[in-house]
């Protein structure tokens, strides 16, 4: 893989993948094709007439219970975020996604399979420069005791809370470094969980009809139901920052800041950046060469950051 921070990137190859997805139960396929620069992420239904296509954008989501969906005009396409997370983590900025049904696949419940199909493509870097946002004020977005927050910062991290009342998961706190752990071995695999008895009731509003232990990791009241128990102590609070991820990555664009997240979830992720993008002064928008001081994962302290300013202000 050619991989330079600065730049833009797409899959070299085309790959495709099929499983269950979570919420109908129904088997999915999807296909990754190699993009232009600037074409960002796009998912198109070609299980649809005329085949529409649908940005990943934060603007486009269209609903966050249990899952982001994203949607025009009456398309959606559901559950984006672990693959979302995958893209986000691999550097992948363009690529059309060809789905033939509404949901993305759940597949193991982390972004593990997404990851594994992403190197199966190669990175191909396409000599386009990338722009970053970087958060330049503090800003805070609460709904009630829980909140998402961020200050500025030279790199991104995530700093995550959960408080559940289940003694196996509890209170469980993670700072993640973008640039200082591996994403793909300390994120990408964490799974989606759940307790036994909302999977009960959420089947019988219809949701999560295709979850099993082989799709999240379930708890009943004293233990975990999965055989092989957890992949990490904290999973639950690491699959909460490869959501975020895959939230924040439907910005479109590498981000800078801390962010700080307590009790969130999709809904509260996607209403903070929502609110966020829309305040001026609280962000800049630049091409990271131009970005002195900034850390980005997997390069060594990069030559072309020293001493050079912002090309682009403010969107
Ligand atoms: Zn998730």
């Amino acid at each position: 893989m050619k991989y330079e921070y600065g730049m833009q990137h797409t899959i070299e190859r085309e790959v495709s993948c099929s499983g269950s997805c979570l919420h109908s139960g129904a088997k999915v396929s999807l296909r990754f094709f190699p993009a232009p620069p600037n074409y960002g992420v796009r998912f198109r239904r070609v299980d649809l007439g005329g085949s529409p296509l649908l940005c990943a954008h934060y603007h486009n989501v269209v609903d966050t219970q249990l899952a982001t969906t994203i949607g025009v005009n009456g398309v959606s396409v559901r559950t984006v975020e672990h693959l979302m997370a995958a893209l986000y983590g691999m550097s992948v900025d363009n690529v059309l996604i060809e789905i033939n049904g509404p949901e993305v696949p759940i597949f193991d419940g982390s972004s593990s399979a997404f990851i594994d199909i992403l190197e199966e493509g190669g990175l191909q870097q396409q000599g386009v420069a990338r722009q970053c946002l970087r958060v330049e004020r503090p800003f805070i977005y609460r709904d009630g005791d829980a909140f998402v927050k961020v200050t500025p910062s030279n790199r991104l991290q995530v700093s995550y809370t959960i408080d559940f009342p289940h003694k196996l998961v509890g209170n469980q706190r993670l700072s993640w470094k973008f640039d200082s752990m591996d994403f793909t071995r300390t994120i990408a695999r964490a799974r989606t969980f759940g307790f036994l008895k909302d999977v009960q009731k959420m089947q019988s509003r219809g949701l999560a009809l295709g979850g099993s232990l082989e799709n999240a990791l379930v708890f009943d009241d004293y233990r975990v139901l999965n055989q092989e128990g957890f992949r990490y102590v904290d999973e639950c609070v690491r699959h909460k920052v490869l959501d975020f991820l895959g939230d924040l990555a439907l910005t479109g664009m590498p981000m800078l800041g801390h962010f700080r997240a307590y009790k969130a979830g999709h809904a509260l992720h996607n209403r903070f950046l929502k609110d966020l993008m829309v305040k001026p002064g609280f962000y800049s928008i630049y091409i990271p060469a131009t970005l002195p001081g900034a850390v980005f994962p997997n390069t060594p302290v990069p030559s072309f950051l020293r001493g050079m300013q912002p090309a682009i202000k403010q969107l």
